[in-house]
């Protein structure tokens, strides 16, 4: 009972620190200047710009999960520690990997830079784009696909959540025996996953 009551306590915490983490993004992007002043960097010509078509192709491709809301943006255009800020003007968050893929190929064809975005938690400005690269979300891609509990392996989608998997992984007596401050670090980060029984 205690052991119980304790893990609900420490999810309500963490569920609080979450969206207290989200709401500071909001309040401090707007005063963050732009990465490419700050650090004076310039733009490469070759890259094109996106387009009402492009957006239009990522529509018809993933309908519903392409976003070009400015406030919805601000927070995946700036990082953890509001250091560095990005103007994309949009953001596509596919399912599968064969989304992924169509993404990329477009991208590919038409020269349109790309940022892939995890949690939003690193801290050394990788995850936010510098310019207007489309920012490909990985939040979507969140399905663990299988758990071999005699192995210790889980294969997942690149998006799962260090914590969910650790979640999910008590059912089976295992979990993840790395636990960051940002607990919204995704999978991405890791090479293997070694699991402990
Ligand atoms: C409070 C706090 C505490 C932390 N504590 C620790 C700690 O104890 N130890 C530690 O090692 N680190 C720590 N970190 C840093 C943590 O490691 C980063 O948050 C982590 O690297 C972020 O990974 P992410 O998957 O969320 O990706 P993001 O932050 O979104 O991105 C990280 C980089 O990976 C790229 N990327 C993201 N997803 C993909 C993908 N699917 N495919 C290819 N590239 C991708 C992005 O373009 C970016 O360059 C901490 C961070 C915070 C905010």
């Amino acid at each position: 009972m205690y052991k119980t009551e304790k893990m609900n306590l420490i999810q309500k915490s963490r569920s609080f620190l979450n969206r207290y983490q989200k709401l500071q993004i909001l309040v401090h992007s707007a005063s963050v200047d732009y990465t490419y002043k700050n650090y004076n960097v310039e733009r490469k010509p070759d890259f094109a710009k996106v387009t009402k078509e492009d957006i239009a192709f990522f529509d018809g491709l993933i309908p519903g999960r392409v976003v070009t809301d400015d406030h919805e943006l601000e927070a995946h255009n700036t990082d953890w520690l509001h250091l560095v800020k990005g103007m994309s003007k949009v953001m596509v968050k596919p399912k599968t990997t064969e989304e992924v893929s169509k993404i990329l190929k477009y991208c590919n064809d038409r020269s349109l830079a790309v940022c892939p975005q995890g949690g939003n938690t690193g801290l050394v400005g990788g995850s936010v784009p510098v310019f207007d690269e489309i920012i490909l979300s990985m939040n979507l891609m969140n399905k663990i696909n299988t758990v071999d509990e005699v192995a210790g392996f889980a294969v997942c989608q690149s998006g799962v959540v260090l914590e969910q998997l650790d979640q999910y992984l008590r059912d089976y007596n295992l979990m993840v025996p790395l636990d960051l401050g940002a607990k919204v670090v995704i999978l991405a980060v890791m090479y293997q996953q070694m699991l402990v029984v």
